[in-house]
């Protein structure tokens, strides 16, 4: 019997890199899995593919109703959430210019008021039983650098909101922070700025840590006794600056 028997997770973001690897790992380990995103024939793929328990779910997480909706269906077909990976996110790097102003408005909605919407949606559920929430951060929301700015804001900001939740919500919910480096992934493709993109895949084309590595760690953390919670981790690939 996997660790996850009897229990559901809620992944956003699970059409691509990170979550479509979290989904896969957490129903390898026997929970039930809900996989919300906007590109809805690449979710119910994975769905076809995990096979009965998993469902997929068309959400945008800048749009609240689409989440609440969301939320209500896993309630009825799974009874409720054990389990919110707050994943879904863009990378919309380059220079600090007016050139990328929707960028940083959109970086915000999704990163950080999307992961907020989600959870306040979903609370309810979490907390009827004991519940995990786990935010992917990123090594961004531990630095900065030229080029990142409100990237790493977003970041930054995942993480104060979820020491203070890690606080609140004890010991009833427990709070993970996940803050990788760079995870080769297709995040750099949706980089507006060109010559940043360019940079940025050359970059990641180099990757070696991949969104398996990332799933597997979450998998550990949601994964561990009820008396233990694991807060944070960061992960970097070996030799990243
Ligand atoms: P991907 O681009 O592969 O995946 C991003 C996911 O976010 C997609 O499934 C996308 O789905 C979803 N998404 C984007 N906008 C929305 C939205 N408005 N509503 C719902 N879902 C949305 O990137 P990764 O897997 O790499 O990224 C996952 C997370 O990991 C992000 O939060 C990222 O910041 C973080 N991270 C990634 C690192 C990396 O190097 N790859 C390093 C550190 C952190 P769709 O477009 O179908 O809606």
């Amino acid at each position: 019997m996997g660790t996850g028997e009897g229990r559901v997770a809620v992944i956003t973001g699970a059409s691509s890199g990170i979550g479509v690897a979290t989904a896969r790992a957490l129903a390898a380990d026997g929970y039930r899995v809900a996989l919300l995103a906007r590109r809805s024939d690449r979710i119910q793929a994975l769905a076809d593919e995990l096979g009965d328990g998993a469902i997929a779910i068309e959400a945008d997480v800048t749009d609240r109703g689409t989440i609440v909706a969301a939320a209500e269906r896993v309630k009825a077909e799974f009874g409720g959430t054990d389990v919110l990976v707050n994943n879904a996110g863009i990378m919309l790097l380059g220079p600090f210019s007016s050139d990328q102003q929707d960028d940083y408005r959109q970086m915000i909605e999704v990163n950080l008021i999307g992961a907020i919407t989600a959870t306040e949606v979903f609370l309810d559920q979490l907390r009827d039983g004991g519940g995990d929430l786990v935010n992917i951060s990123s090594v961004a929301g531990r630095t900065a650098r030229p080029g990142n700015g409100v990237y790493a804001a977003t970041k930054w900001g995942m993480n104060g909101w979820s020491e203070s939740l890690r606080q609140e919500l004890q010991p009833g919910v427990r709070v993970t922070v996940i803050e990788p480096g760079a995870v080769a992934t297709e995040l750099p493709s949706h980089i507006t700025h060109e010559q940043t993109r360019q940079g940025a895949e050359a970059l990641y084309g180099q990757v070696t840590v991949t969104a398996e590595d990332i799933a597997e760690v979450i998998a550990f953390a949601v994964n561990r006794p009820r008396h233990l919670t694991i807060n944070e981790i960061l992960l970097r690939p070996a030799g990243q600056a």
